[in-house]
């Protein structure tokens, strides 16, 4: 599709073209362009850009990765698909590893989504060998396994556009937890510890960057009051379009 550049939602077009390829390719899942769907109706009235609120908490998250133990990047079809150069600068550049690990299951999904990880540049990726699958504890049978050598050892995971059920069920396994929502509001977005309340496809690129600051260690981040920042600026945003009509 051949999408003007004066088109007022220029960029947000771009990226559902990029998500229906990725749907084409079989990276993406019918439910992933659902889901992206309620992600870009939070981006609209947040105003499609980075806030204030998004900037410490990719400073946070920066930090947080560089002074991990063993941190993981879970990938699903979606991210894969919107930030896969970008993936890889992140495990680089803060020593992480990559697991792919999906909500909706499917060998064909696993297999096109490690195709374009490793065409980016990935080196080992993991949540593919079976032998080395385990199980979450607290969450349904489909959606509960993990890589003994990723998610299920590391102290820090990385979970974008992340189901809230899951979200949790890391959280009762004692994983400090990044997010990637748009959505305030969603269990997701309340449960993890650093929320980045930003389109993935705009703060992944900050988050490679802040990175490779390598910043001191520092613990004065709070997820509540940059929730409720978020969603202050949500309603700022609304009452000057109301008072704009
Ligand atoms: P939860 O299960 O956490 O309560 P939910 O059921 O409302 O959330 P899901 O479909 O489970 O939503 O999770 C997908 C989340 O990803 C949504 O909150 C959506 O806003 C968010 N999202 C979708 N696309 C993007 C994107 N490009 N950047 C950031 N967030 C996104
Ligand atoms: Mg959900």
């Amino acid at each position: 599709m051949n999408i003007p550049k004066s088109h007022p939602r220029y960029l947000s077009l771009q990226i559902r073209e990029k998500l229906v390829k990725g749907f084409e390719n079989n990276l993406v899942a019918k439910e992933g362009l659902l889901a992206h769907g309620r992600g870009e109706a939070f981006d609209y009235i947040i105003g499609e850009k980075t806030s204030k609120f998004a900037k410490q908490a990719i400073k946070s998250a920066a930090n947080m990765l560089n002074y991990a133990q063993n941190s993981v990047i879970s990938v699903n079809g979606n991210f894969a698909a919107l930030c896969s150069k970008e993936i890889i600068q992140l495990a680089k550049s803060t020593n992480s590893k990559i697991e792919v690990n999906l909500f909706y299951s499917s060998e064909k999904r696993k297999k096109a989504i490690t195709k374009i990880l490793k065409e980016s540049g990935a080196r080992e990726i993991l949540g593919i060998d079976k032998k080395s699958s385990t199980k979450l504890v607290g969450i349904d049978s489909a959606r509960r396994m993990v890589d003994k050598n990723g998610i299920f050892s590391a102290d820090v995971v990385l979970v974008p556009l992340e189901d809230g059920d899951r979200t949790i069920a890391l959280k009762k396994a004692k994983k400090k937890i990044i997010t990637f929502d748009l959505n305030p509001l969603s269990r997701t977005a309340q449960t993890a510890d650093i929320t980045i309340i930003d389109n993935v496809t705009r703060a992944m690129k900050l988050l490679v960057i802040e990175s490779k600051k390598k910043s001191k260690k520092h613990q004065t981040y709070n997820n509540k009051k940059n929730l409720k920042m978020a969603i202050l600026e949500i309603r700022k945003n609304l009452e000057r379009r109301a008072k704009s009509v």
